[in-house]
């Protein structure tokens, strides 16, 4: 019999970690201090010795983690923030939220990241931060973004990196790439807590003093209120989970890579998919293994039959939504971001997936597109 094919699996996972994410949920049951406990520094101190970032500030969710690191750089009406149209809401939402506003630069049609190569023509007096995003899991070309900002005034570059925990840029961690890095650990993330969760990385001692006051109501002692802040702590149980995840992490993001490579060489034999470029100096850990084809309600309609999970991220590009498309001025056709858009979607991914499962599934996109 078949196993059947999850599109992630969360179970398969906790079998292999149970005992230990058990006993570290049971400690925190007895300690009982479920709000900023001892998990919560020893779980930012492991990620900083992971991603090498002087500081990790954990935070209630990723898209808190972009918020909390806008608000830290003092983000404010009529700043302009450079970023991609073809990302999760979280990304430009945030920007929004605090009366900035979004400039959306088109992407590569082959990475789906953004095209560093034309964010330049997007700097204004007013643009106070670029934000990238490592789509998919693969960090965008850092070096040349960093490389943009510093010529103009060290303009701060904040990574999207929720879809990208654990990859790597030249040898570097995601999240350590630039002035600031925010991850998530939504259940479905490379590293998952079992609720809401996130993660602002950086070396800068002030904009990390500025992240763990704003993180508490912008409270520098207890009841002093030095700045304007919101309640975006991450609660010590998440941490606990993250902490027991952490043990067996780079085992995962090794199957992670593996099974990447193996949905790549059996896609490579099926005409009518285009693959994700993956650049050499870089890895994808395959937050979605995502992948583009003509007729993709067909091809979904297919799958869907075959009992085979898909989903699409993403088909609207934000400039395109509805809330969006008056707030964010450009003059530009975005024409990457849009084709891409409906073109995309994202098979089954995670470690736990085996040969038998992708040789399944990529028979039935075959069978598919013939
Ligand atoms: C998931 C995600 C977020 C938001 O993270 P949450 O923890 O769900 O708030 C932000 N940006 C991107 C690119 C994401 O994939």
């Amino acid at each position: 019999m078949n196993r059947k094919i999850e599109f992630i699996d969360l179970k398969a996972q906790y079998a292999h970690l149970k005992d230990s994410i058990n006993s570290r949920i049971q400690k925190v049951l007895e300690h009982g201090q479920y709000i900023m406990g001892p998990e919560v520094r020893e779980l930012e101190q492991r990620l900083e010795a992971f991603t090498g970032a002087r500081h990790c500030i954990t935070v209630a969710s990723g898209t808190e983690a972009l918020l909390i690191s806008l608000m830290a750089l003092g983000v404010g009406p009529g700043d302009e923030i450079i970023t991609t149209p073809f990302t999760f809401v979280a990304t430009a939402e945030v920007i929004v939220l605090l009366g900035a506003t979004p400039v959306f630069v088109d992407i590569e049609p082959d990475t789906c990241n953004i095209d560093a190569g034309l964010i330049e023509a997007k700097i204004t007096p007013r643009t106070r931060a670029i934000m990238p995003v490592s789509l998919y899991g693969q960090p965008s070309d850092m070096d040349a973004i960093n490389a943009i900002a510093a010529r103009h005034g060290n303009i701060p570059v904040i990574e999207d990196a929720a879809q990208s925990f654990g990859a790597e840029y030249r040898g570097r961690k995601s999240c350590n790439l630039s002035t600031i890095g925010c991850t998530s650990f939504f259940p479905s993330k490379p590293l998952g807590c079992y609720g809401d969760g996130g993660a602002i990385f950086t070396s800068d001692d002030a904009i990390a003093q500025a992240c763990r006051e704003i993180r508490v109501h912008g409270q520098s002692q207890r009841y002093v209120h030095t700045r304007i802040g919101v309640g975006g702590r991450m609660d010590t149980l998440q941490c606990a989970i993250v902490l027991a995840k952490l043990d067996r992490f780079d085992i995962e993001i090794r199957h992670r890579l593996d099974a990447g490579e193996n949905y790549r060489s059996l896609l490579d034999d099926v005409p009518g998919v285009q693959q994700l470029a993956v650049h050499d100096d870089r890895t994808c850990v395959w937050g979605q293994f995502t992948v583009q084809v003509e007729k993709r309600e067909a091809v979904l309609d297919h799958l869907k039959n075959a009992g085979i999970p898909t989903a699409v991220h993403y088909p609207v590009p934000l400039h395109r939504q509805p809330a969006y498309q008056s707030l964010c001025y450009t003059s530009d056709t975005l024409e990457n971001s849009e084709r891409v858009a409906s073109r995309v979607f994202s098979l089954p991914m995670h470690p736990y997936i085996d040969n038998d499962m992708q040789v399944r599934i990529v028979y039935e996109i075959a069978r598919a597109l013939t």
